[in-house]
């Protein structure tokens, strides 16, 4: 979707990717496959390219450093990765600039998790410092007698452990930054995830000013506190008094963005194209009101159905597997936006 984004605006991508036939590779000018860190794939790259980013943000934080020292640029930089890829790190990040989070502790070792607990409450999550998204690595512990066995579900890694937080909504806000510091961000969704994983976002989600002012001020700390270029997706959860808590930051485009494609008139990823080439950022306002449906795994196989609904845009990836719970595709089901 960010190539598709990038060649309408008369751009050539190129595409690092370790798995052969990705999906990207089949809508760019030049795939190199190989390794993230693989040096002659880095070199090829950093030879070919102008700029470059990310869609996922488990690429090595070193690959950005060494891309650097090849002398091509990436945007977001190496800090915003790094940040991202660490939950106590991220944490502690976010609370250094004023951006509420749940009470955490780090966990080194399961001896860590009862003196935790005691300071955190029950129940809390454990999750693994590094690589969780959608649930993995993640198991909830009820109490101090769980805590070998929680550690050892997590696979004895160094983790975090989280207070649960009494949230009534999750929600996130996409927003950007441009390279001259020009900050926009989309109407609020709203997210429902099912075992931890997306389900739906509705978008423009119902929210008043507050609402909308506080997650809009949270944003632009984190963009300006990682001096930041290109789209970030912030995970909130709203607490039953209106205060937002900051669950993640994923620094680049984000699933409950996907909405933008038809609601907005510029969407997710051709902004992130806009700001990382240095272009002024495009108009982030709604022109619709959007149900985003994320299809996992077998679900693609009623495509015919959605494409079949005048009101449904549909966006297949093509996956070559439908494993369980991949992510497949998703559909957007349009409805005028309330007057
Ligand atoms: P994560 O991978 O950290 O985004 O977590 C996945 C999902 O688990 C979130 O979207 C929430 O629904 C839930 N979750 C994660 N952390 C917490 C927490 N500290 N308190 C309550 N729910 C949580």
């Amino acid at each position: 979707m960010l190539a598709l984004a990038a060649a309408r605006l008369g751009f050539d991508v190129v595409v690092l990717e370790p798995e052969p036939d990705s999906p990207a590779s089949r809508v760019v000018k030049h795939t190199i496959v190989a390794p993230y860190d693989d040096p002659a794939a880095l070199r090829e790259l950093a030879q070919r390219s102008q700029v470059v980013t990310f869609e996922f943000e488990n690429v090595p934080a070193e690959v950005v450093v060494q891309l650097r020292a090849l002398g091509v640029e990436t945007a977001p930089g190496p800090r915003a990765l790094a940040a991202a890829q660490d939950r106590v790190e991220e944490k502690t990040f976010l609370n250094s600039i004023d951006a509420p989070t749940a009470v955490f502790a780090a966990i080194d070792a399961a001896a860590d998790i009862a003196p935790a607990l005691a300071m955190l409450g029950l129940p809390a999550v454990l999750k693994t410092r590094r690589e969780g998204y959608d649930g993995k690595g993640q198991v909830w512990v009820a109490s101090a007698a769980e805590a070998d066995a929680a550690f050892t579900a997590i696979g004895e890694r160094p983790a975090i452990l989280e207070a649960k937080v009494p949230f009534v909504r999750e929600l996130s806000i996409i927003a950007a930054r441009g390279r001259r510091g020009d900050i926009d961000a989309y109407p609020i969704g709203e997210n429902i995830h099912e075992n931890g994983v997306l389900r739906r976002t509705l978008a423009p989600a119902e929210a008043g000013a507050a609402t909308r002012e506080q997650a809009m001020a949270v944003a632009r700390r984190i963009l300006e506190g990682l001096d930041y270029v290109g789209v970030i997706g912030v995970e909130l959860f709203e607490l039953k008094d209106g205060a937002l808590l900051v669950n993640e930051i994923a620094p680049r485009v984000h699933n409950s963005g996907h909405w933008t494609l038809d609601g907005c008139a510029t969407d997710q990823f051709e902004q992130h194209v806009r700001a990382i080439a240095g272009w002024p950022l495009g108009p982030t306002g709604a022109i619709a009101r959007v149900e985003m449906l994320n299809l996992l795994g077998s679900e693609i196989d009623a495509w015919p159905d959605f494409a079949a609904d005048p009101a449904a845009r549909v966006w297949l990836y093509g996956k070559r597997r439908a494993r369980d719970g991949r992510k497949m595709g998703h559909v957007n089901r349009l409805s005028p936006l309330a007057p």
